[in-house]
C-alpha cells in the first residue's frame, strides 16, 4: 500500500531538543496524515493529559500524496488533543504548506512540552532552529507572516501560525497557513498558545521519492483543470441556495432552517466579490475564493459556504460584505469561523440583537482577546450556554456545521457518533442525502452508510486527497486503488482503524454512548446507535474493548 516516508520528528518546545524516530511501520499501517498522526497521539498522549499540558502533543502530518503532481493534494492533516471536545481531534488545512513540509523530508513533526519563552520554530532539512520571538506576543497572523517574510526571506507557504486567539487559548482557535487557509476544527491553535509556540516554519530541498501511477495523476490533473463544475467559480457556497431551499440552512441560532435573504449571502453573492481565481498547490480545479469591497476596504479569502451558514443565515447578517469582514476578522486573529460564528450567534440570541453585524465584529475581536463578555464567548457553547440562558447546540461540545440534522437525518446520526462532535466532514453522510439517492427522512439502512463514510474520510484524511475530489466524482474509487495499490476494501480498512483508535482513545477518557447524543430529538436514533455499534463491533455502551485495538495500538 502506498504510503508517505521519512521519520518523525519530535520536538521538545520546553527542553528545546529535537530526536527523529523511524516510523516505517505505522507508515505502512496507516498511510500517513491523519492515520499516522491518529496511532501517535493515541500511544503517546497520555489517556488523562491535560489539553493545555505539557503532555499534550501536535502531529503535523502528511501524506504519500502530497508528493504527487496531481490536483487535490495541496492539503496537510494536524491531530491533537482538542480543548474543545476533551477528545482526539484532526483537522486539515489547504494552502501551499504541504509541498514545502515534505522538503524537510519528514514524514511528521510532532511537538510536545511547554516553552517559557514564545517561540518560533524553523525546522529544515539542515537541522532546526529556536528563535524567541517575543516582539509577536499578541500578532495577528498576517503580522507573523510578514516577520518571517523579512527576518527569514520566507513565504506564506512555508509557515503556519497562530493568532492572539491561540495565545490566548480560545478553546476553538485554529492554526493558520498562507494567512487564510485554516487548521480549523477543534482549537488546535490553543495547544500551539499553551506550549507557547507562535508559529513554525518549514524549508528544505530533501523530498521523498514517492512512485505513483502517472496515468491516473494525468487523468484526475487534467479532469480537474477542465471540469466545468460550478465549485471552481464560487467555491462551497455554490450550494447555498439549494441547502436552503431543501430546508436544511440554520437560521436564527438554529430556531429555523430557511433564510429567505439567502441569495444576498450564498454564491452568486460571492462570485460578485470574487476577483482573481486561487487554488492549493499544484490544485488545477482551484476552487478558492479571493474577495474583496473596496467601497469598505474588505479583502478576504471566501466566505466558504460553512462561514455564508455560521456568520450569515444563523446570525440573520444578510449582507455578504459583512460576513466578509467576519471571515477576514477569524483569519486575522486565528479563529474558527464555524465554531467563532455559532459563539457569537448565541450570544445574539442571547441578547436579542439578531441582524447586528457591528456588534458581531466587535464580539469576534473580544472573543479573540478574551476581553469582556469575549472571555466566557471563547469557552465554547457547551461551556457557556447555561450562563448565556441559550440552548447548546453543540454534539461533544463542537460547535455545528450547517446542513441541519433534523431535516438529513443520516447526518443527524453522523454528527451523534463523529469522534469529533457536530462537524459536517467526518462523514459528509449530508452528500449522499442531498444527492436524492437515499430519502434523508428516516434513519434506516444509515448507520452502515455513517460507517462506510467515516472509514473513507479517514483513510482519504491520511492519504491525503482533497475531500471535493470525491465530491465531485473527480477521482473516484478505481483510481483510489490504483494510486494505493491495494483494494478499495483494504483503504476502508485503515479508516475503520483510525476511527476505532479515537474512540478508544476517548473512551479512556470517559467518553461513552452517552456522549453520542444531540441536543434535539431525533426518531429512532437510540436502535440506530445500537446497530453503528454492532457494524463497527464495539460494545452497546459506544466503547471499544481493548482487545480490538490491541493488534495496531497499545491499550494502557
Ligand atoms: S479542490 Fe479546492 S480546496 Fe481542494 S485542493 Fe483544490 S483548490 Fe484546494
Amino acid at each position: 500500500m502506498l504510503h508517505a516516508e521519512g521519520p518523525l520528528l519530535t520536538i521538545d518546545v520546553g527542553a528545546r531538543e529535537t530526536t527523529e524516530t523511524n516510523i516505517d511501520d505505522e507508515l505502512a499501517a496507516f498511510i500517513g496524515g491523519r492515520g499516522v498522526a491518529t496511532k501517535l497521539a493515541h500511544d503517546r498522549i497520555p489517556f488523562d493529559a491535560d489539553p493545555f499540558g505539557s503532555e499534550n502533543r501536535a502531529y503535523l502530518a502528511t501524506g504519500p500524496l502530497q508528493m504527487s503532481s496531481m490536483s487535490f493534494t495541496g492539503r496537510m492533516s494536524m491531530t491533537g488533543l482538542s480543548p474543545l471536545t476533551d477528545g482526539l481531534v484532526s483537522t486539515n488545512a489547504g494552502g501551499y504548506l504541504s509541498r514545502n513540509f515534505c522538503d524537510t523530508g519528514y514524514s511528521v513533526v510532532e511537538l510536545t512540552g511547554v516553552s517559557d519563552e514564545l517561540l518560533a520554530i524553523h525546522v529544515t532539512d539542515d537541522g532546526i532552529e529556536f528563535e524567541e520571538v517575543a516582539e509577536l506576543e499578541g500578532a495577528e497572523v498576517p503580522a507573523v507572516t510578514d516577520y518571517m517574510s523579512e527576518h527569514h526571506d520566507l513565504e506564506a507557504e512555508n509557515i503556519i501560525a497562530i493568532g492572539p486567539a491561540g495565545e490566548n487559548l480560545v478553546r476553538y482557535a485554529c492554526v493558520m497557513t498562507y494567512n487564510s487557509r485554516a487548521f480549523g476544527r477543534g482549537g488546535l491553535g490553543a495547544v500551539l498558545g499553551s506550549k507557547n509556540v507562535k508559529c513554525i516554519t518549514f524549508a528544505g530541498d530533501s523530498p521523498p521519492e514517492i512512485e505513483m501511477d502517472e496515468d491516473v495523476q494525468s487523468t484526475v490533473h487534467r479532469n480537474a483543470a477542465t471540469s466545468d463544475d460550478m465549485m471552481r467559480r464560487q467555491g462551497t457556497t455554490q450550494g447555498t441556495e439549494f441547502i436552503n431551499d431543501n430546508f436544511s440552512l440554520p437560521t436564527k441560532y438554529f430556531e429555523e432552517y430557511h433564510f429567505e435573504h439567502a441569495d444576498q449571502i450564498g454564491g452568486d453573492a460571492v462570485e460578485e466579490k470574487k476577483y482573481k481565481k486561487a487554488a492549493c498547490s499544484v490544485c488545477a480545479f482551484a476552487c478558492k475564493l479571493p474577495t474583496r469591497d473596496e467601497e469598505r476596504g474588505i479583502e478576504t479569502e471566501g466566505p466558504e459556504f460553512e462561514t455564508v451558514f455560521s456568520f450569515g443565515s444563523n446570525m440573520l447578517i444578510d449582507d455578504v460584505v459583512d460576513v466578509m469582514k467576519s471571515n477576514e476578522l477569524c483569519d486575522r486573529y486565528g479563529l474558527d469561523t464555524i465554531s467563532a460564528g455559532n459563539a457569537v450567534a448565541a450570544y445574539l440570541a442571547a441578547e436579542d440583537e439578531f441582524g447586528n453585524a457591528e456588534l458581531v465584529h466587535e464580539t469576534v475581536e473580544k472573543i479573540a482577546h478574551r476581553e469582556g463578555i469575549g472571555d466566557i464567548l471563547a469557552e465554547g457553547i457547551a461551556r457557556f450556554a447555561e450562563e448565556l440562558g441559550v440552548r447548546d447546540y453543540t454534539v461533544k461540545n463542537m460547535e455545528f456545521a450547517a446542513h441541519d440534522g433534523r431535516v438529513l437525518h443520516g447526518q443527524g446520526l453522523s454528527y451523534a457518533v463523529a469522534n469529533r462532535g457536530g462537524d459536517h466532514m467526518y462523514s459528509t453522510t449530508l452528500r449522499v442525502e442531498y444527492s436524492g439517492k437515499i430519502d434523508s427522512e428516516g434513519l434506516e439502512g444509515k448507520p452502515e452508510i455513517v460507517r462506510r463514510r467515516e472509514d473513507h474520510a479517514a483513510f482519504r484524511d491520511s492519504g491525503i486527497v482533497c475531500a471535493f475530489a470525491g465530491g465531485t466524482g473527480l477521482i473516484n474509487e478505481d483510481q483510489h486503488e490504483i494510486l494505493f495499490g491495494c483494494d478499495y476494501d483494504d483503504l476502508l480498512a485503515v479508516g475503520s482503524r483510525v476511527v476505532e483508535l479515537e474512540r478508544h482513545f476517548n473512551n479512556k477518557r470517559g467518553k461513552n454512548r452517552e456522549d453520542d447524543t444531540l441536543p434535539y430529538d431525533l426518531p429512532g436514533i437510540e436502535d440506530a446507535l445500537d446497530e453503528y455499534y454492532e457494524l463497527r463491533d464495539w460494545n452497546a455502551d459506544g466503547t471499544v474493548p481493548d482487545e480490538t485495538v490491541d493488534e495496531y495500538a497499545q491499550t494502557d
